[in-house]
């Protein structure tokens, strides 16, 4: 029966069990979240013995080289010594300020007290105690602080202190950054489909910014989804940039127009209705030649890959990060 040692106590796994599994049933104290690699709450490190290929998927060469793996798609299949993450790959920070960007919205800025380089549309997993969970960096406004746009989920174990409670000075450890969402410069003249849903808007946020700094000459379009327009966010904000760059075209969308109680502000005059992947296929019936940045609702960032790809684009022009949930208890033991 393979064994994980974790800090020096021995843990028996049973055959199909994943290293976060035996961990956690070993009554390890492992952050942990969505449970399918993609948001790296539960990333540890392996000092022996060698971690799965596909539990390491996405990670910074450098550190699959040092044995950092994620704990929960790990399938033991023989002995492994097992570490936290060790200081290298995690540094202290604090809130730095937090200001709400909608009723449902906040956007907090993180102060990193060590170093950690990012970039804009890269996620990193904010840690607080035993919680951890990943956000997407809108923007890096000034050396060392990192812009995140935090959804209120309610009842959720970190969201809720980040939008509403979050003081300037509360200690956070940051992890990261990992993610696919990041302009790279160098094929200016490319058509940029920027989509998300959601705080899904963050990282294309960055990436837009980015594009523009870097003098992008190809048209962008940013198709920002959401469930009602109360549920949009930084549209005053967005529609300005599109009035001042005529190669940017702002489409924000929602599934329902129902004027939305908790919001204040009234929808604005681009709003179209419908489900976002049709949004914008109304807009761009051929995608062919265009690189697509894609985040936000794991579902709707699944269909819009599928779609993009039938409708012309190239799967390697596709850069997208899915924000999945964290996972359910019932999904926690088996
Ligand atoms: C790569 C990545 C990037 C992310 N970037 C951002 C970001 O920029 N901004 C942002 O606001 N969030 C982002 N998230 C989501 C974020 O990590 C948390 O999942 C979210 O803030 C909820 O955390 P919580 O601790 O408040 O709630 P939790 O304690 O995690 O959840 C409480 C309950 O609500 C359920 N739940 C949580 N979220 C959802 C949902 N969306 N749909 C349905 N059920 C849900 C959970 O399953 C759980 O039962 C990202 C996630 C990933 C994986």
């Amino acid at each position: 029966m393979p064994r994980i040692i974790y800090q020096g106590r021995v843990h028996e796994a049973r055959a199909g069990q994943t290293v976060l599994d035996v961990l956690l049933e070993g009554g390890e104290p492992i952050a942990h979240a969505c449970r399918v690699g993609a948001c790296g709450a539960c990333i540890v490190r392996a000092t022996e013995g060698q971690p799965p290929a596909q539990a390491q998927v996405g990670l910074r060469d450098a550190w699959r080289a040092q044995g950092y793996f994620h704990a929960c798609r790990a399938e033991v299949s023989g002995d492994l010594v097992v570490e936290p993450l060790g200081e290298g790959a995690r540094v202290a920070a604090q809130i730095e300020e937090r200001a709400a960007l909608s009723p449902t919205v906040a956007r907090v800025f993180v102060r990193l007290l060590g170093e950690l380089p990012a970039t804009a549309g890269q996620y990193v997993t904010l840690h607080r105690g035993h919680t951890a969970r990943s956000y997407s960096i809108a923007a890096l406004p000034a050396p060392g602080i990192l812009e995140l746009h935090v959804r209120r989920v309610p009842g959720g174990a970190l969201s809720p202190y980040l939008c509403d409670d979050a003081a300037p000075g509360d200690p956070l450890l940051v992890q990261g950054p990992l993610g696919h969402c990041i302009y790279v410069p160098g094929r200016p003249e490319d058509p940029l489909l920027l989509a998300g849903t959601g705080t899904g808007l963050a990282p294309l946020w960055g990436v837009l910014h980015d594009a523009l700094s870097a003098n992008h000459r190809g048209p962008i379009y940013l198709f920002h989804g959401a469930l009602t327009p109360g549920d949009l966010y930084l549209v005053e904000e967005l529609r300005q940039l599109a009035a001042t760059h005529p190669g940017l075209r702002y489409v924000p969308s929602a599934v329902r127009a129902e004027p939305d109680s908790r919001s204040m502000s009234a929808a604005p005059p681009e709003l179209e209705l419908g489900p976002l992947d049709e949004v914008i296929a109304r807009h761009l019936p051929s995608t062919s030649g265009m690189r697509a940045f894609l985040c936000g609702a794991p579902e709707i960032v699944a269909l819009l890959k599928r779609k993009l790809y039938l409708a012309g684009t190239s799967l390697r022009d596709i850069a997208a990060d899915a924000f999945v949930p964290t996972a359910p208890p019932a999904a926690s033991t088996r």
